[in-house]
């Protein structure tokens, strides 16, 4: 007997999403978005964060040496071991931290490669993260897409334009349970400027020991601070070595946000789950890159306090223009960003006004929205980068002073 053929059952035309639940769970980056009106608009690009002037010779010299020299097949996985000696005795001297570059060091795609590795690496669905907002944007779909639920607590900007922004203890115990698996740290801070304080610190260890959660802290901007701020790593607080992984880069460090080199550094268990996720996502990060890396890292004490008066000189220029064309600005302690409140252009809110900046002024920023869980939170703020040349911050305080109110 012959089976009759089954009729080849066909999903009705709309019936089957092709599109995942995560992926339609969170926009596409808004920091890019303006790089691109930045592009169609002819604007001066001061959304995204980014230099505009040459890094370092040295540097180059040694990736076009590395390239020349044939270092082009995969690194290890996890980082060539050139680079993660460098980091790890780069860690020694700034942190005083001794970390293991064998099994402590996970080389990755950039810091934001590292963070999305991390919290794939510890994270089942329900576990919750704890992220101060304003945050960086990218940790908001950095959670969804490693299942875990934010637990946003907010940074409160200063009543007076000179002081920090701070968050409220209760606020933060209060985003603390059981189910804390982790909270996300970044200091010096992105978007706010806010260099967190060891008493600050020493209150999240507090909560971290007392909840049993990890700290992961993006680190990146380290090395950009102001007016005396100093820089401490939550990994060197008593009890917090084991439970932090310590995320960073050589982007903003070094001027070289193309190049994607980061690294994650954790306890030998943590690394080993980052490294396996690591491995699979990319398999390997720029392997001349990383022997240019090993140059950058071992670079001088002077070149990293001549990177922060370069970047003081920069603030300094923008800040003025800023406020000269009626912007209240938020005076960074670290990193190089401004935010700002734009209150007194009175429009509805910052994305019309970012679009009048970009499409009228010829200036692209970044809308305060989309550092928020809450857009309307950020309903009055803008941030302005000032990565740039003088001649680039010059043009644009040139061109906000024709920025109008309504
Ligand atoms: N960190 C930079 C910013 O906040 C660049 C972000 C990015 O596009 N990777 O603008």
């Amino acid at each position: 007997m012959v089976p009759k053929s089954r009729p080849t059952r066909r999903p009705s035309a709309g019936s089957k999403r092709f599109i995942s639940e995560k992926a339609e769970r969170f926009t596409e980056s808004v920091i890019r978005d303006m790089t691109r009106q930045a592009h169609l608009y002819g604007a001066i690009n001061l959304a995204q964060g980014f230099p505009d002037f040459p890094a370092p010779a040295e540097i180059k010299r040694a990736a076009q040496q590395a390239i020349a020299a044939d270092v082009n097949q995969y690194a290890i996985t996890w980082g060539a071991k050139s680079f993660r000696q460098a980091i790890a005795a780069k860690m020694k001297k700034w942190q005083g931290l001794e970390i293991d570059p064998e099994v402590e060091i996970t080389v990755c795609c950039g810091s934001t490669e590292a963070m999305i590795a991390s919290l794939l690496a510890i994270t089942n669905a329900g576990d919750e993260i704890v992220i101060f907002e304003p945050f960086y944007e990218n940790y908001g779909p950095d959670a969804i897409l490693s299942d875990a639920r934010p637990r946003f607590v907010t940074l409160h900007p200063p009543a007076d334009p000179a002081g920090e922004w701070r968050f409220d203890e209760h606020e933060l115990r209060a985003a603390f349970g059981p189910q804390t698996k982790a909270i996300i740290l970044n200091t010096p801070n992105n978007p706010t400027g806010k260099v967190f304080t060891r008493a600050e610190l020493e209150f999240i260890r507090e909560l971290c020991l007392e909840f049993g959660a990890l700290a992961i802290t993006d680190e990146i901007y380290e090395h950009i601070l102001y007016d005396g701020a100093r820089h401490i790593s939550i990994a060197a607080l008593d009890g917090m070595r084991e439970r932090t992984i310590t995320i960073n880069g050589m982007s903003k460090t070094y001027s070289v946000t193309g190049w994607r080199v980061g690294w994650a550094v954790a306890s030998p268990a943590l690394t080993n789950a980052i490294r396996k996720v690591h491995d699979f996502l990319t398999v390997g990060a720029p392997a001349p890159l990383q022997e240019a890396g090993a140059t950058a890292l071992g670079l001088s004490d002077p070149y990293y306090q001549e990177l922060a008066a370069a970047y003081r000189v920069r603030r300094d220029r923008l800040l003025p223009a800023l406020q000269q064309a009626g912007f209240k600005t938020f005076i960074p302690r670290g990193a190089y960003y401004i935010m700002t409140d734009i209150s007194p252009f009175g429009f509805p809110d910052d994305v019309s006004f970012a679009q009048h900046l970009v499409r009228d002024i010829g200036v692209a920023s970044v809308p305060g929205s989309s550092f928020y869980s809450r857009p309307e939170l950020g309903a009055h703020q803008v941030r302005f980068a000032f990565c740039k040349t003088d001649a680039t911050l010059d043009e644009a305080g040139r061109r906000l002073l024709k920025a109008r109110s309504r």
